[in-house]
C-alpha cells in the first residue's frame, strides 16, 4: 500500500495516511526521546529494530488472542497498521519496582510486586503523562467505562503473555506501557511494544536491555535492543 500524506509525527514515529482510510502506515525513526522528548538523540539502526521487534510481540499477542492493529510489515523500518481512534491513556502494568513508581512512592528498585501493580497515566507530554484513575478517565471524557474495562483486561492477558515470552529467554519483564484505540467500535491494542516502552532486564545479571540504557546514559542502547529481540527469536 502507498504512503500518502503525513498526518501525524510523534517522537519516535511518524504516521501516514494510505488510499484506505481504514489503514495507516507506521514509520519507524531512528530518533530517540527521553524526559518527555528533553533528551533526544538519533541512534542508528532502531528505527528497523523496533518495526521488527514490534511487529514479532504484536503478531504473538493476536495469535494469542489479543486483538492488535498490526497488518503486516511493509519494509525495514515501515508496518500497515489499523486506523483507529487513540484513546489519550497509558496503561502500565508493573512487576518489579522500577521508574516512576520508586521516585513516588520511595520504593527500592527491584521489589518485586506481586499483585502486579496497574496505572493509568493521560498521555500528555506538556503535563508531563499525569497518573490518572478510573474518574478522571469518565470525567473527562478520554474513553467510556466499558473501554476501560477492556483495556485494563487485555493489559493483564498481555501481562501474561509476555512475561512467559521474556521469561523463557532469560529476561524479566519489569513493566511496560499500552496504549489502545476504537477500531469498528472494538477495543485494539495501538502503538508499538518495543523495548523503549518496557522494561526487561537479565534474569541472571539483572543487567538493563531497554531504554533505561537510553535515559540513564548506560551506552549500547541499540546493541541491547538486539539482543532482546534475538533472544525471542525476532529475525533482525
Ligand atoms: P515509568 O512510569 O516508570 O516512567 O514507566 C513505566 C513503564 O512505561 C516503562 O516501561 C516505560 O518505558 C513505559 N512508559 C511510560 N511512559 C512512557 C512514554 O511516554 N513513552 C514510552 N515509550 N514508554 C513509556
Amino acid at each position: 500500500m502507498e504512503k500518502r500524506q503525513e498526518l501525524y509525527a510523534g517522537k519516535a514515529k511518524s504516521v501516514y495516511s494510505t488510499d484506505d482510510d481504514d489503514f495507516v502506515i507506521l514509520c519507524f525513526r531512528d530518533d530517540t526521546s527521553a524526559f518527555d522528548g528533553e533528551k533526544m538523540e538519533q541512534l542508528s539502526r532502531k528505527g528497523e529494530v523496533n518495526n521488527k521487534f514490534n511487529a514479532y510481540i504484536m503478531e504473538y499477542l493476536e495469535k494469542a488472542g489479543i486483538p492488535t492493529h498490526f497488518e503486516s510489515l511493509l519494509s525495514a523500518n515501515e508496518a500497515l497498521v489499523k486506523n483507529m481512534d487513540m484513546m489519550p491513556i497509558e496503561c502500565v502494568i508493573r512487576n518489579v519496582a522500577s521508574g516512576s513508581l520508586c521516585r513516588r512512592l520511595g520504593v527500592k528498585e527491584g521489589q518485586e510486586l506481586s499483585p502486579a501493580i496497574f496505572e493509568f497515566f493521560l498521555k500528555d507530554d506538556a503535563l508531563h503523562d499525569p497518573m490518572i484513575n478510573e474518574y478522571h478517565i469518565e470525567t473527562f471524557s478520554w474513553a467510556s467505562k466499558e473501554n476501560v474495562i477492556t483495556m485494563k483486561e487485555l493489559t493483564f492477558k498481555v501481562n501474561i503473555l509476555l512475561k512467559d515470552l521474556f521469561s523463557e529467554a532469560g529476561m524479566i519483564l519489569v513493566d511496560y506501557k499500552l496504549e489502545f484505540g476504537v477500531f469498528k467500535g472494538k477495543v485494539v491494542l495501538g502503538d508499538e511494544f518495543s523495548p523503549d516502552g518496557c522494561r526487561l532486564w537479565d534474569e541472571k545479571t539483572r543487567k538493563k536491555l531497554d531504554k533505561d540504557r537510553f535515559r540513564q546514559g548506560l551506552g549500547g542502547v541499540i546493541e541491547a535492543y538486539e539482543e532482546v529481540a534475538l533472544r525471542i527469536g525476532v529475525t533482525l
